[in-house]
Parts: C-alpha cells; structure tokens; sequence
C-alpha cells in the first residue's frame, strides 16, 4: 500500500500548539544560512514539505510505482487506488459534492488556463467580457488576455482602494450583460487581502455570470469550502500547500465541466478511439490526458492528511497571531510602509522602504539568513496601480515563529543602517 512510514511528529488537533514539534517535521527547516539559523518567510512562492509528504514519494517509488488506470496487476491497481483516493482527500480540502469535480492538473496556472481554453473558447464571443480584478497573479490575467485576444473580447478590471480590498460597489457596475465570466483571487499573493467571495460570487449569480477562483493563496491558510462559496471553479497548487511540485487541481462543478470540450488530447481522456471519430472519457478523466505526476499526487494527499491532523482552523489562528505580530513589529520601524492593510488578510506582509530598494533589502535579509521575496511578485499591474515598481514581501507559514519575526525585525534595522 502507498502508505507512510513517516518518523513526522505533527501537533494532532487538540494537543496545546507546539511550533518546534511541528518544525522536526521540516528537515529543510534546520540549516543555517551564510553562518545564521534559516528564516524562511518566502512561503508565498513555494511552502516546505514535511517528512511525511517526502516520506509518501518515495514509498510510492520504492514499492507501489506503476501506471495508473492501465493496468490489470497489483502494483497498477495499488497505484491507481492510491491515486484515486487522493482525488477524494482534495474533494474533502475544498468540500466538493463529489470526486469527480475535482480534476487533476499541474496547478493553479494549468487550472486556469484549462478553463480559459475550454469553458472560455466554448462561451465567450467578440464584444463579451472577462471580469477580474486589479489584484490579480499573471496566472489569473494572461489567459484571459489570450482569450480576449481570439475572440475579440473585453477584459474589464474591477478596482480596489488604497488597503487594496476590492471595492465591491464598482465591481458590482461591471458586472454588465456581456460578461461572461468573473475570475478573481481568495487571497492575493502581494497584499495578503482575503476577497469576501461569498458576496462577490453571489453578485455574478444573480446575474447568471460563472465566477472562477484563484486559491493558490487561500487553501494553505485557510479552510476552504467551495459549496459555502458557491464558485464554479476553484483553483490551487500543491506546492503552496506543502505537498510536491507540478501537482495541483481544478475543482469545477459537475455540470459545468460536463458541458467542456476536452483540454487536451491523448491516452486516459478517451473511451473510444477510431481515426473516423473519439469519444470522450466522462469527468474528471476527460480533462487528465496522459500519464499524471502519480508521485507528486501520492506527496500532494499526505500534504492534506497532514494539514488535517494538525487542523485548518488552527493553522488560521496561528498565522494570525503572527501576523498581527509581524504587522505591528514592522509598523513601529521608521521609513517603512506596508502595502496591503486589508481588514481581512492572510500572513502576507509586502512592505517598501524609503530610499531603499527591495532587492536590497532582500540581499542585506539573505545574508542574515532571512528569506522573503522581492520584485513585483507576478502581479506587474498591481505594482503599477500603487505606483511602485516592486516590494520585499515576507509570507507566513504555522511552522514560522514570533522569534522569526523579532529576526526579520532586526535584519530589517540592518538594512537601514547599511543604506541610510
Ligand atoms: N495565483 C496566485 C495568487 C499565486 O500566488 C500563484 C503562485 N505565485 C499562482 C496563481 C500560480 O501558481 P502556480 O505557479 O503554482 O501555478
């Protein structure tokens, strides 16, 4: 079976919360970095991967390696079993009515454009609308460009104010007849904001438009429920949930994605095949062509498991508590301005510095040992509509400490005395 033999030691959900027996779980975590103890606060770009997530790939190799869905031998149906039952972990993450919503892909940016390239061809003409918003990830713009670009259609931008939350009331005047999808962020990846979905999918609804949401950021803070919100699609990446790379999965509901041409065509996507004429597999297969990353799939189901043994809830609150920490740690240091004061947000601080640019801040952090990320984080037009050209971004994970921040804090006041 492609189960676990991991030595990992994760907090179970009702044990008092323990982050250094949460961090023996993240070998990565224990190094240090040009001589210092690594901080990584850059889990905005990619999260650490438990021992058990590592555990799981390599099990899956040493014992259970086989093509899925092919094959009459045990080690096929073992595989293929344990590929499967990942799809029901995920449709249990998000709260899918069913497995077969959930459609396996190689993450966010592949889920997206699978719909733009399906859903988007099959119902968008010229003189119709996408509708995103001014937050947006490149992931979650350019696809929607490319279709607007084919079919002659209008991307509109729904604005936000200088907290950067999305102004609902505007967004709601652009809701006109013409568009024919909204595609919008949970959580953006520069300000941290958390969209109020339910409200904003309930405005498309009323006027029958679908509406696609970017999680990337959202499913590793928060517990996610796609029914509650009532999106039609629901994105997100395996890798920002501490699972592997180069897995993720596009939740859509079942009648939406029934009526979608295939994404791509090959082996698994098929039930028939003639040169005259191929039938379709039925959902979720129809959108899997080939062979999938079974390994990564088998790491991204113990990521869940893990996240579920330690509880969703919890690892909100104790983001929380950090970054209430962090934001008020780094408010009180002259000459810096966050970028992204949301009343809803998640552990996502971007912040400037007068006369300091990010990528030296982020240079001076490096060789503190301090990892954040700097530069316009794949959200060019965000930067522009707050009239910078980039922030140091510093992002939080539960295995992240209140003495990680008083670093981040202190390496921050090195910077200033380096360059001021
Ligand atoms: N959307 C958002 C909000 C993101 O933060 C990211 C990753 N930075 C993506 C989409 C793209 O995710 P991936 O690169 O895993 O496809």
């Amino acid at each position: 079976m492609a189960t676990s033999t991991s030595e990992a030691v994760a907090v179970e959900g009702r044990e008092p919360w323990d982050v250094e027996r949460i961090r023996e779980d993240f070998p990565v975590l224990r190094q240090t970095v040009h001589g210092k103890p690594l901080v990584y606060l850059d889990n905005a770009a990619t999260a650490q991967k438990p021992l058990a997530v590592i555990d799981a790939e390599r099990n899956f190799y040493l014992r259970d390696n086989a093509n899925v869905h092919r094959g009459v031998h045990a080690l096929s149906e073992r595989a293929t079993r344990a590929y499967e039952e990942v799809r029901t972990k995920v449709q249990r993450l998000l709260n899918a009515r069913e497995a077969r919503e959930i459609v396996f892909v190689r993450g966010t940016t592949e889920a997206i454009n699978l719909v733009a390239a399906t859903y988007g061809r099959k119902n968008v003409q010229a003189g119709d609308e996408i509708l995103i918003s001014a937050m947006e990830h490149h992931s979650n713009i350019v696809p929607w460009q490319m279709l607007c670009e084919e079919k002659g259609a209008r991307l509109r931008v729904a604005p936000i104010n200088d907290r950067g939350e999305l102004m609902l009331d505007e967004y709601e005047k652009l809701l006109g007849s013409r568009v024919k999808l909204v595609a919008v962020t949970h959580v953006s990846n520069v300000l941290g904001t958390i969209n109020p979905l339910p409200e904003i999918v309930a405005l498309a609804h009323q006027r029958g438009i679908p509406v696609l949401v970017d999680g990337a950021q959202a499913a590793p803070h928060l517990k996610v429920d796609v029914q509650q919100i009532d999106c039609d699609f629901y994105a997100f990446s395996s890798h920002k949930v501490f699972g592997p790379t180069g897995i993720g999965a596009l939740y859509g509901k079942a009648r939406l994605l029934e009526a979608m041409p295939p994404y791509q065509g090959g082996g698994d996507m098929i039930s028939s095949v003639t040169f005259e004429k191929t039938l379709y597999n039925v959902i979720p297969y129809k959108f899997e062509a080939g062979t999938p990353n079974i390994a990564a799939t088998i790491g991204l189901g113990a990521a869940i498991d893990y996240l579920e043994r330690i509880g969703l809830e919890r690892i909100a609150r104790q983001e929380r508590e950090l970054l209430v920490y962090a934001t008020e740690s780094l408010s009180r240091i002259p000459g810096l301005r966050i970028i992204g004061t949301a009343r809803e947000k998640a552990a996502v601080i971007s912040f400037v510095m007068d006369g300091i640019h990010p990528h030296d801040i982020g240079t001076v952090l490096d060789q503190e040992g301090v990892a954040i990320r700097t530069g316009h984080h794949c959200a060019q037009p965000l930067m522009e509509w707050f009239g910078i050209p980039a922030t140091a971004r510093a992002s939080f994970a539960f295995y992240n400490t209140q003495e990680e921040v008083e670093t981040l804090v202190r390496s921050i006041e090195k910077v200033k005395e380096i360059f001021q």
